[in-house]
């Protein structure tokens, strides 16, 4: 008889179960690493097509049914948060190194050697992985964007994408860049404008094409009288009626504005509407009316501008509005005109305006610019890159087996040796997705590290093993030691599960 009302499935079953969960997760990506990656066709349930090349996209529009192959996106999540890059590296990481546990499970060693064997290594390959540093110059950060790019849509403009990244990455921190997208125009025409893109047009032709001395009134929601609910009728039995109806909207109208203007405001944004007749007025008093702003554009605005957002215009006062020194009218040609506030109290935003043929190439830049000024900050921050390609893999790789595991010794050291074996999957997948052999390439690059060249990691494009410090292929080396961590800290948690323990759904009572 059951005593519970669960399914429950143990030990060795579970363990294999999860591991091959893993591996699952990792086919979805594997295909994607590196600049010989390929894309993915994505189609949501609304029938949306995104292609894409970037792991953590791909992962987080798959409706994941396991458990664990829950658990292991996350390891994506974690790293795109802390890192904005690696995300393929990671999963693959992860479900290599389960891969390899499940080799020597089948062998008889215990999952808790294992575990053991995994902390271990990870440690000595972060010692390892320090000494690998090099400190970056600027020119090595502009390396370290263009490697982020590689393999995307923004591959062909990536100088001119790089030399922005490193601009708006000097004023700001990623989350703070305020990016706007603009269809129709080459990627080389997009720039970094010095100042806070508003991103809707003026309203009215007669508004100002530049005000000084900017007060900004921020407003999240409607500036218009409300409506009538509907099946609400209006009965005006003359034209005085009428006229007299119109008179009073048209005051309250004014009252809105009269009482936003009162405050010293020369600008008013809202995310909502604008009533066309209050558009009007604004203008005839000077003042710069936006209407349908982003929430996104709007909370930028507000910080660097040291402004409050309000709900309604009654709520606003004097000392919510923002300030900057200018703003001023940009007509690009082709293009509908933005607006761009300069001398901003707050100085530590910047924007950019990613320029695309399509909306869809606009958005894989966006999020190569998104990985790429990440990285860039990042590297900038940690004063840390290491060469890419394969190459910190390879040496950590060559270091685990020929110094820790011997000293470490035991059964303990099978452990280290399968973490060893498990790094190279980088490389091993580097090659495969270039077409090369990744046995081949393993094995020369095995060999290329056997003197004092830890940086040599492989060239995807012609197949040889080369020094990628000077091929320009460069890494933060918090993106590498963060994979590291994270992909073996999950397949610890995965080898401690010895049971797969389903709840049943709870029987909802009825309501009486
Ligand atoms: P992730 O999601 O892990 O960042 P990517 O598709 O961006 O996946 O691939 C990253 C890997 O590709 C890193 O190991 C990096 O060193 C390598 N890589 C990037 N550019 C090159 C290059 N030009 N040659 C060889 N390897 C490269
Ligand atoms: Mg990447």
């Amino acid at each position: 008889m059951s005593v519970t009302d669960a399914s429950q499935q143990s030990s060795e079953t579970a363990l294999s179960i999860n591991i091959a969960h893993a591996q699952v997760v990792a086919d979805t990506v594997r295909s994607t690493l590196g600049p010989k990656g390929l894309d993915k066709m994505l189609a949501d349930a609304g029938g949306r097509v995104t292609i894409t090349n970037d792991g953590a996209t791909i992962l987080r529009n798959v409706n994941w049914v396991s458990p664990i192959a829950k658990k292991i996106v996350e390891v994506a999540r974690t790293q795109e948060e802390q890192c904005y890059d690696g995300t393929t590296t990671a999963i693959i990481l992860t479900a290599e190194l389960l891969k390899q546990a499940q080799m020597l499970l089948d062998r008889g060693v215990h999952p808790t050697t294992i575990v053991e064997g995994y902390r271990a290594a990870v440690l000595h390959a972060k010692e390892h992985l320090n000494g690998l540093a090099i400190v970056p110059d600027d020119d090595l950060l502009l390396q370290v964007a263009k490697t982020a790019m590689t393999g995307k849509s923004a591959e062909g403009e990536r100088d001119h994408l790089a030399k922005l990244c490193l601009e708006v990455v000097d004023a700001s921190r990623p989350e703070s860049v305020h990016i706007m997208t603009r269809t129709g125009s080459p990627i080389s025409d997009s720039f970094s404008p010095n100042g806070i893109v508003i991103g809707r047009q003026k309203m009215h032709n007669a508004m100002p094409k530049s005000v000084d001395d900017v007060k900004l009134a921020l407003i999240d929601g409607n500036l218009e009288l409300e409506g009538f609910g509907s099946g609400v009728n209006l009965n005006l039995n003359s034209y005085s009626e009428a006229e007299e109806y119109r008179e009073g909207q048209r005051a309250k109208l004014k009252e809105m504005a009269d009482h936003i203007i009162g405050l010293g405001a020369n600008i008013v944004l809202t995310t909502k509407n604008v009533d066309p007749w209050l558009a009007e007025y604004f203008a005839k008093k000077n003042v710069v009316c936006a209407r349908r702003c982003a929430a996104s554009n709007l909370e930028a605005i507000a910080e660097s501008c040291d402004g409050l957002i309000v709900s309604g215009w009654e709520d606003l006062e004097e000392e919510d509005l923002g300030s900057a020194g200018k703003c001023e009218e940009v007509i690009q040609e082709g293009q509908p005109p933005f607006m761009l506030l300069h001398d901003t109290p707050t100085a530590n935003t910047a924007s950019l305006i990613i320029c695309a043929p399509t909306e869809e190439v606009a958005h894989e830049i966006r999020r190569a610019m998104d990985d790429a000024m990440g990285v860039v900050w990042l590297a900038k921050k940690e004063g840390e890159v290491v060469a890419g390609g394969g190459a910190p893999q390879v040496d950590i790789a060559m270091h685990l087996r020929n110094t820790t595991a011997p000293m470490v010794g035991g059964r303990e050291s099978l452990a280290i040796e399968a973490f060893a074996e498990a790094l190279e999957i980088v490389p091993r997948t580097l090659a495969e997705n270039a077409g090369l052999s990744p046995i081949d390439m393993l094995m020369e690059l095995r060999q290329s590290h056997v003197g004092d060249s830890a940086r040599f990691g492989l060239n995807v494009y012609s197949g040889s093993v080369v020094d990628m410090a000077e091929e320009g292929v460069i890494e933060p080396l918090r993106v590498v030691r963060q994979a590291m961590e994270s992909a073996t800290e999950t397949a610890v948690m995965v080898l401690r599960i010895d049971d797969i323990i389903t709840a049943k759904e709870p029987e909802i009572e009825e309501l009486v």
